[in-house]
C-alpha cells in the first residue's frame, strides 16, 4: 500500500510585523510569496505564505504576523528549526548575502554525509537553516534578484526538538508513514520517501526548557495527504492509536486536520490538491489580498484594518 502521508506540506509560524516579514522570507531569502489572505480562524490579522513558484508541498513556510506580539522562547516540545534545501555550491553565496543583509548568522557546519548547513535567525528569532546538498533536484525559485543556480529549492526538512524521542518517532513510523533513515548523537532523522524537502529531525534535549509561544515561534507542521480519501485513513490511524484529531477543516487551499503529538509539537495533514491557484492566476500568486468566499462581505473593513505591505524587490539585489 503506499504512503497516506508523503512528506512535509507547510510550516506555520507566527511573527511581528508584516512587512519586516515580507522584506526577510521574498527580499531577503528571495521566496515567492505565493498568497497573501488572512488567518481564517482571527481574520484581523494577515495570513502570508511563501514558496517555490507554485507554492508546492514541501516548499511552503507561512506566518501569522501579529504586531507587537511578545518574542517567545525556543525549547522542548517544538518545532525549532526550519531547514531549506540549497544547491550544493551556493554555500559562498549566501554566506555573502545573509552578511551584506546583516541577517544573524552561524558559520557553516557539516552534519549527516554530504550536508552543510549555515544555521540563521529572521528578524523574530524564528530559526531556520539553509543546507547545501547534491541530492536535491528540484528547481529553485526566484524574481530574479537571487542568481538562479544559487536560489532556494524549498524545505530540506525540519527539527523537532524533544524531551524523548520515542513516543514522537512511534507516531511517524507506526501511523503517518516515515522510517528511520539516519542518527547520529542526539540526532534521529525520519522521513516518508527519502528525499530532501520533507527531513523530520527529532532533536532529543531532556535538559532543555520547554518553549513557550510568541513571536520567532513555530505554531504547527503539516504534513501532505494526496487526497481526501488518504486523509480519512490518515485520520483514522491516528483516532485508533487514541490520538484527539480535529474533523476535516476547509482551509481553501487544502484540507486539514489537526492534532498534538506527544511531544507537544501541533501537528497538520494537508491535503495536495486543490493548492494555491485556486483562487489567482498562476502568474500572479501573491499580488491581491484573497479572502475565503465566507468572508468577502466583510472586504472593505478588513482593508482597512490589514496593513498595506509591498515587496520593494530592488532594495534586495547582491
Ligand atoms: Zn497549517
Amino acid at each position: 500500500m503506499s504512503n497516506l502521508v508523503t512528506g512535509l506540506h507547510h510550516v506555520t509560524a507566527i511573527s511581528s510585523e508584516a512587512q519586516g516579514n515580507l522584506d526577510f522570507y521574498g527580499g531577503v531569502l528571495g521566496l515567492r510569496l505565493v498568497k497573501k489572505t488572512i488567518n481564517f480562524d482571527a481574520p484581523d490579522i494577515y495570513h502570508l505564505y511563501y514558496g517555490n513558484e507554485k507554492g508546492s508541498p514541501g516548499t511552503i513556510l507561512t506566518f501569522f504576523p501579529f504586531p507587537g506580539i511578545q518574542k517567545g522562547r525556543k525549547g522542548k516540545g517544538q518545532l525549532t528549526v526550519t531547514s531549506f534545501s540549497i544547491p550544493d555550491n551556493s554555500i559562498d553565496y549566501w554566506l555573502k548575502r545573509l552578511t551584506k543583509f546583516h541577517v544573524k548568522h552561524e558559520k557553516p557546519a557539516p552534519r549527516f554525509e554530504d550536508e552543510l548547513y549555515i544555521y540563521l535567525e529572521d528578524n523574530d528569532g524564528l530559526g531556520l537553516e539553509l543546507v547545501a546538498n547534491k541530492r536535491d533536484e528540484r528547481p529553485g525559485f526566484t524574481y530574479g534578484n537571487i542568481p538562479k543556480q544559487f536560489a532556494i529549492k524549498g524545505f530540506y526538512g525540519i527539527t523537532l526538538s524533544e524531551e524523548g524521542y520515542e513516543k514522537t518517532a512511534s507516531i511517524l513510523t507506526d501511523q503517518m508513514d516515515h522510517l528511520l533513515i539516519a542518527e547520529k548523537g542526539n540526532r534521529f532523522r525520519y522521513s516518508a520517501g527519502g528525499q530532501p524537502s520533507g527531513f523530520v529531525d527529532i532533536l532529543c534535549k531532556p535538559e532543555g526548557l520547554r518553549g513557550e509561544g510568541g513571536s520567532g515561534i513555530v505554531h504547527h507542521v503539516a504534513f501532505a495527504t494526496a487526497n481526501e480519501t488518504t486523509q480519512l485513513k490518515a485520520r483514522e490511524k491516528l483516532v485508533n492509536r487514541g490520538y484527539n484529531v480535529t474533523p476535516v477543516i476547509d482551509r481553501e487551499y487544502f484540507h486539514s486536520i489537526y492534532f498534538r503529538e506527544p511531544g507537544g509539537v501541533l501537528f497538520e495533514i494537508a491535503t495536495v490538491p486543490p493548492g494555491f491557484a485556486i483562487d489567482e492566476e498562476p502568474a500572479h500568486l501573491g499580488e491581491a489580498l484573497k479572502l475565503p468566499p465566507w468572508e468577502e462581505h466583510n472586504r472593505k473593513i478588513l482593508e482597512r484594518i490589514l496593513p498595506p505591505i509591498h515587496l520593494d524587490l530592488k532594495r534586495f539585489e547582491d
